[in-house]
């Protein structure tokens, strides 16, 4: 807000007009630091670091908690003799778009002095010169496995704590006890609601509430100034809030002042159609009458440089559309804005008990989003923000705040950590809000099964040991571990990075990429045919963009494939004790791009998924047209939880769409905003092999 003069707020066409981005850019980048919110506080934030263990800092977003509190740390002493600030963010996005600009504003090279770590990419230097870095919070759990006190830090941020990530929270426990035993380690909790006071009671040792110098911890408010913005709602509910954001756009672009529109949506393929749909209408504008459009994408599977886009500034006389999912409600602050749709859909991944399984799906946000979401529209003039829901939906239908993602996950990763950081009895962890018990449950039988703790629910060794610390889900994580005996090591470790990217093949579901999906394709299901294609572009392809696009692949996620296969390769050689990736067993003839044994092979290879996947099996109904989990057909017995059955249906994208295997296991389950559940990368196996390879979790086959 401290971007604009007190001219402009005098609210005139003409004041508007006059306030643009371009002052803002001719800047220089120590002056346009000086203008945030945080920084009047500068010296009142390192002062209560030095006095308090714990700081909780409330602020709107765009302030500059995230990219001007680390800086000040490092200017002030707090990295000095080889010790390092961490700043933790719940998104992938927002760890590396962070860095890079504030890599830009000290002038340094991303991965120097300023590095960012996620899940299987360390951009930090290896060397030990980085000073500042953001990260996951799961990747700053992760190394509390490795270094429990979090030696290296001096200072962390937990940025973002509104959102109450699940790592988030683990955090918050995991360092409430790390502070015990290093009193010199400081906290900085950043949120940017109104919630300040619950943060600092959980950290607070202080029993004496008439007595605040025995507090370790100090709360701060930074509110920047911000425009009020106009909220208006839609009379009647609209069935198709793609069109209305689109067409919303365009009631903007024609009648509206300048100033940048916001548009949430809910994943990758919503907001792809929603910038195409712009791009395509904008041409059909009368030339000259109105400015141009420039749509932009932002989410998580977007490649950094395009992702940096919505950050540039555009010319004078360009609106930028900027198309987004969360990630821009709090995490990242694109200048500019002053205009905001608001679809009131966000994309979660939920876990349901009563099914046992956890599906990405699409629902409703809190009240405390949709203002969080309005007022980015606030940020350099009085806003306005569209939502495109009714009054009484906001009132009545939507809960206050989200529910935090500890109360609605699978915690079996998580258990597992905690177990692996020698908490061994997780139902009494100092949880900022428990989880519910049921859930704990479901999680301890799940490694139970997994054969990760043993009959007294203690870490076993090493298997589970080895599983905590393998950057995987414990499913996922447990097949690689298990490759070996299955010999099929290299295939898995090939299966495993194509799973964990999106989005393969380009419009999967166009009918030329559904034929260029079936030239990979093989009966056995999804698994076996992303192993083919992934075969094909090392081999026949040379790993080249060129023979991606002539089979419709995209090339940016089979190199992300590349490299999370070479980090998995590393991490499996490490785990087994192996000298080299020589080591590891393949079931695949020496040129690696046919089957030796294609029928041998495939057996292997769906029985290794088996091992890691058998809770997440489904048979098929007898009419034929979807699948029903098996989790029904536990046996009843002591450790055996009641689940009831869920329907599933076969993804569109699954090479087995159009067939009818009468037993699969799946990767994951995605569910639609109506509920239907789909189910994603599928494999077909024979149900023995559940009563063979988890006896724990099925009766005998007899019975299936
Ligand atoms: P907070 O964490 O309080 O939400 P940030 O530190 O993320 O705030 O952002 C502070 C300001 O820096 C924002 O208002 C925005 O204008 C600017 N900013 C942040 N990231 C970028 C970027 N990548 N490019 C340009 N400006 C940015
Ligand atoms: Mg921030």
């Amino acid at each position: 807000g401290s971007l604009v003069d007190r001219e402009a707020e005098k609210d005139s066409e003409a004041a508007i007009v006059t306030f643009s981005d371009t002052k803002y850019s001719t800047m220089t980048m120590s002056e346009q630091r000086k203008q945030l919110p945080v920084y009047k506080h500068r010296t009142e934030i390192l002062y209560l670091l030095e006095n308090y263990q714990v700081v909780v800092l409330v602020g709107q977003t765009g302030s500059g908690k995230t990219t001007q509190i680390p800086q000040y740390l490092h200017e002030s002493g707090w990295t000095a003799g080889g010790r390092m600030v961490a700043c933790t963010q719940p998104r992938r996005v927002a760890a590396t778009t962070v860095a890079q600009r504030v890599a830009e504003e000290m002038q340094v090279n991303l991965g120097m002095e300023v590095g960012y770590t996620i899940r299987f990419e360390d951009c930090t230097d290896p060397g030990g010169k980085t000073r500042i870095k953001y990260m996951t919070d799961g990747m700053l759990f992760r190394e509390a496995l490795m270094d429990p006190l979090l030696s290296q830090y001096s200072v962390i941020m937990l940025d973002e704590a509104h959102e109450r990530t699940l790592y988030t929270d683990i955090l918050m426990g995991v360092l409430k006890k790390i502070l015990k035993k290093r009193p010199e380690l400081r906290i900085i909790i950043s949120s940017a609601t109104l919630d300040a006071e619950a943060f600092a009671a959980f950290f607070s040792t202080n029993r004496d509430p008439n007595d605040k110098s025995k507090d370790n911890t100090a709360i701060l408010s930074v509110q920047g100034r911000m425009y009020p913005v106009d909220v208006h709602y839609l009379a009647e509910p609209t069935s198709n809030y793609i069109e209305t954001a689109i067409q919303t756009v365009f009631d903007i672009h024609t009648k509206e002042p300048v100033g940048d529109i916001l548009v949430f949506m809910t994943g990758r393929d919503e907001i792809e159609e929603v910038v195409s749909e712009i791009r395509e209408r904008a041409t059909t504008l009368p030339p000259n009458k109105y400015a141009e459009i420039l749509a932009l994408p932002i989410y998580a599977g977007l490649p950094t440089e395009e992702q940096m886009l919505v950050f540039e500034p555009v010319e004078k006389g360009t609106r930028k559309v900027v198309v987004a999912t969360n990630v821009a409600e709090a995490s990242v602050t694109i200048p500019g804005i002053g205009f905001v749709i608001d679809s009131g859909f966000v994309k979660i991944r939920a876990y349901n008990p009563q099914t046992g399984m956890e599906a990405l799906t699409t629902t409703t946000i809190s009240q405390a989003s949709a203002d969080q979401r309005s007022g980015r529209a606030g940020r350099i003039r009085n806003g306005k923000a569209y939502r495109l829901y009714t009054r009484e939906s906001f009132e009545q239908e939507m809960r206050p705040a989200s529910v935090p993602e500890i109360q609605r996950s699978n915690l079996a990763g998580m258990v597992l950590q905690l177990k692996a950081l020698g908490i061994e009895n997780v139902l009494r962890f100092d949880f900022m809000t428990s989880p519910p018990a049921e859930m704990m449950s479901k999680a301890l039988e799940l490694l139970y099964s997994l054969k990760a703790l043993d009959n007294y629910g203690r870490l076993t060794i090493p298997f589970g040991m080895r599983l905590a610390e393998f950057p995987l889900d414990p499913m996922l994580g447990k097949i690689l571990l298990d490759s070996q005996a299955f010999g099929c090591s290299q295939e898995m470790l090939t299966i495993a990075s194509m799973v964990s990217v999106q989005n393969i093949f380009v419009n999967a579901t166009s009918p030329a990429a559904e034929e260029q999906h079936r030239k990979f394709g093989v009966l056995e299901g999804d698994h076996i045919t992303l192993l083919n294609v992934y075969a094909a572009f090392v081999t026949r392809g040379k790993k080249s963009s060129k023979w991606c696009a002539n089979h419709l692949i995209n090339f940016k996620a089979m190199s992300r494939a590349l490299s999370i296969r070479s980090h998995l390769e590393r991490y499996l050689v490490k785990t087994l004790g192996l000298t080299g990736p020589s080591q590891l067993p393949s079931c695949l003839s020496t040129d690696g791009s046919k089957l030796s044994d294609p029928k041998e092979a495939t057996v292997k290879i769906r029985k290794c998924l088996v091992s890691g996947y058998f809770a997440q099996a489904a048979k098929i109904a007898p009419d034929g047209t979807h699948w029903i989990s098996a989790l029904e057909a536990r046996p009843k017995g002591a450790r055996a939880l009641s689940y009831t059955p869920t329907k599933l249906w076969m993804h569109p994208t699954s090479i087995l769409f159009k067939q009818t295997p009468q037993w699969v296991i799946f990767h994951e389950v995605v569910e639609t905003s109506k509920g239907k559940a789909y189910m994603r990368e599928v494999t077909t196996i024979d149900p023995e092999w559940l009563g063979e390879l988890a006896p724990h979790f099925y009766v005998l086959k007899k019975q299936l």
